[in-house]
């Protein structure tokens, strides 16, 4: 059954979020042979709109608008409605970004629909599209069908494979105008933090200190492992309630949730609510002194040892191959 699925797609520093990608190619699942319309919301951004098409998007519809250069919650809803009434999708595909998590029930509940969030794999069967989601914090996960109405979701990044670019394909790209009006919140100043290299949430690889580390100083050698292998830094939020890092480096249940090719737990006891943010990465590498601690059960490899001792050896190991 051919769907016209619309996909929401996310700009940041002017650039397209991999979690675009990844939209466009649960979309085109859904549609079924069907159109996927992707959706651009900003300042300037119409220029991004061929490269949505190369990977995957049949037709690209923009907003262009001062109020929509970063994102509030009135101002995206209001050109996210507009685009939804001018196009009437039979499925709508968000990121489940901070941005997807907070815009998707509002819109849901505006459509009066169905919302399935943090969709990790999607199928197609007998006419039927099935979500999979993690329930009781990643500790299960259940199927899903959208029975009646529109099919919405937000999809977890880092799940889906995105479609390999194809420049040669081609599709319409137009613009809807919209009047953005009575905005209840104004940014006035995003305050970055410098940065810390590779983004959380979308990197492949993720160093993760705990309490184990000890000190704000005892991230160093994770820091420089997570430089040799191009990685981000996260934390437990034992490490982040100790004072070593910033509560922005959090993962797990009222965390962030990563999905790595590679996560490496070092002095990380694996608490069930850090589980919840870390336990769908690919292969999974836990340090621990405690050969009794929780995260070897949902480790593929576990070395018992004291951190200080085995990250540097591992760092030095790695830098060998040159990666
Ligand atoms: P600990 O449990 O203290 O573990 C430290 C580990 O380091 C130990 O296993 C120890 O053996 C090991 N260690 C010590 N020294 C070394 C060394 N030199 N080398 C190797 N290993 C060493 N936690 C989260 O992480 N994320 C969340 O989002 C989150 N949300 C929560 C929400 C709620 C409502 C609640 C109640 C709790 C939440 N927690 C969360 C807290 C969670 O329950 C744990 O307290 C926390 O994850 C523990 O952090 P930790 O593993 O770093 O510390």
């Amino acid at each position: 059954m051919a769907r016209k699925v619309l996909v929401l797609s996310e700009v940041r520093d002017q650039e397209l979020r991999n979690v675009s990608f990844e939209a466009i190619a649960a979309g085109k699942k859904i549609s079924e042979g069907g159109e996927v319309v992707a959706v651009l919301l900003g300042e300037n951004v119409s220029s991004l709109s061929s490269e949505l098409i190369q990977r995957g998007a049949d037709r690209v519809v923009t907003v262009e608008d001062k109020k929509l250069s970063t994102y509030t919650p009135d101002g995206y809803s209001q050109a996210v409605l507009a685009v939804i009434k001018s196009e009437n999708p039979e499925g709508i595909i968000f990121g489940h970004t901070a941005l997807g998590k907070d815009l998707s029930p509002k819109i849901a509940a505006k459509l009066n629909s169905g919302l399935i969030s943090d969709a990790t794999a999607i199928e197609v069967s007998g006419g039927n599209v099935i979500f999979t989601r993690p329930i009781y914090s990643s500790k299960a996960f259940e199927k899903k069908i959208v029975t009646a109405g529109i099919i919405f979701a937000t999809i977890r990044p880092n799940n889906i494979p995105p479609l390999q670019k194809d420049e040669t394909r081609s599709g319409d790209i137009s613009s809807l105008s919209v009047e953005i009006k009575d905005l209840r919140t104004i940014v006035k100043e995003i305050v970055r933090k410098a940065s810390q290299g590779v983004d959380l949430s979308e990197a492949k690889v993720v160093i993760a200190g705990g309490r184990g580390v000890k000190s704000e100083e005892g991230f160093e050698p994770l820091k420089q492992l997570a430089n040799v292998l191009g990685g981000a830094i996260g934390a437990s939020r034992g490490a982040c309630d100790a004072g070593y890092c910033e509560y922005s480096l959090q993962i797990g249940q009222t965390g962030k949730v990563v999905t790595p090719d590679l996560y490496i737990a070092c002095g990380i006891s694996g608490a069930i609510q850090h589980l919840a943010g870390m336990s769908n990465s690919k292969v999974i590498v836990a340090i621990n002194k405690d050969p009794e601690a929780s995260i070897f059960n949902v480790a593929d490899y576990g070395i018992v040892g004291d951190l200080f001792e085995v990250v540097p050896l591992l760092t030095n190991e790695f830098k060998k191959l040159k990666i």
